[in-house]
């Protein structure tokens, strides 16, 4: 495996009785990249992120992540490792501040089922340094001290991605994070995401294409199960079985 791969899946497969979900995808993802899988509904990009963070098994193949093979890691191994993968709102604690809710990210505190995987960040920094510099990377300083349930759509959704920030990971996997967004949120979300691949490899499924052209090292598109076409956004866009893919929708 090249030092430039962090995240490799090798024929990977995931069936469900005979219908195959995954009919063996093989990528390679980039060291301090933006990576989008994209797809019409349908496609597996949600079944591929499961196999890649270990939220589900793979009927075959191989997940290989930073030249170890992972494939049968649970998903807090995982995460242990180095993967993590940004929470939906319904994980956030409501009452709690944003800054609490980072030191509960930033110590590995376990509160229940989303979350029963974060790990407490180990050498240089301690968890009140860790919350002060996710803070400020996800844009959230005015509001630390306000509950996480008083922020609007797009400001819980930046927390999501601190809360994953927080677990210092070399891969964070983002599913959607732009769901449901006005423009302005999309804008601060789209900034967000590039900055960071100067320090994580970034790992996306994303249906707003504008963004994904915009922010992406490689896009990998999806059909069936199945890779049906890979490269940079200019490529991906003016591929003709791609847009054949969406029926000209992009
Ligand atoms: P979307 O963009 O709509 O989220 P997707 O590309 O993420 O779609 P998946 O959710 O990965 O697609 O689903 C891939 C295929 O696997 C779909 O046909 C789906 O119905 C099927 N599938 C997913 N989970 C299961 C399951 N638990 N049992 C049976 N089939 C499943």
């Amino acid at each position: 495996m090249s030092q430039d791969i962090l995240i490799e899946a090798v024929g990977v497969t995931k069936h469900y009785g005979k219908f195959a979900a995954l009919g063996g995808v093989d990528l390679k993802i980039r060291r301090n990249t933006v990576h989008s899988v994209i797809g019409p509904n349908g496609a597996g990009k949600t079944t591929l992120f499961a196999m890649l963070t270990g939220t589900g098994s793979t009927t075959g193949g191989q997940i290989l992540f930073d030249g170890q093979d992972v494939t049968a890691l649970p998903a807090h191994r995982r995460v242990q490792r180095g993967m993590a993968r940004s929470f939906q709102v319904t994980s956030l604690f409501g009452s709690l501040s944003v800054r609490e809710n980072l030191r509960v990210a930033a110590q590995g505190i376990a509160p229940g089922r989303a979350m029963n995987c974060w790990r407490a960040p180990v050498g240089d920094l301690s968890a009140g340094d860790t919350v002060a510099e996710v803070l400020q990377r996800v844009g959230l300083e005015r509001l630390a001290g306000t509950a996480a349930s008083e922020l609007s759509h797009g400001q819980q959704r930046r927390l999501e991605v601190g809360m994953a920030l927080a677990a210092k990971p070399q891969a964070i996997f983002l599913d959607e994070p732009t769901s449901g967004m006005g423009i302005d949120d999309l804008d601060d979300m789209k900034r967000l995401i590039a900055s960071l691949r100067d320090q994580h490899t970034v790992v996306l499924i994303e249906h707003n294409m504008n963004i994904v052209m915009d922010i992406s090292d490689t896009v990998t598109v999806m059909q069936l199960g199945r890779v049906l076409a890979e490269g940079l956004p200019g490529e991906i866009r003016s591929d003709a079985r791609v847009r054949s893919a969406y029926l000209g929708n992009m």
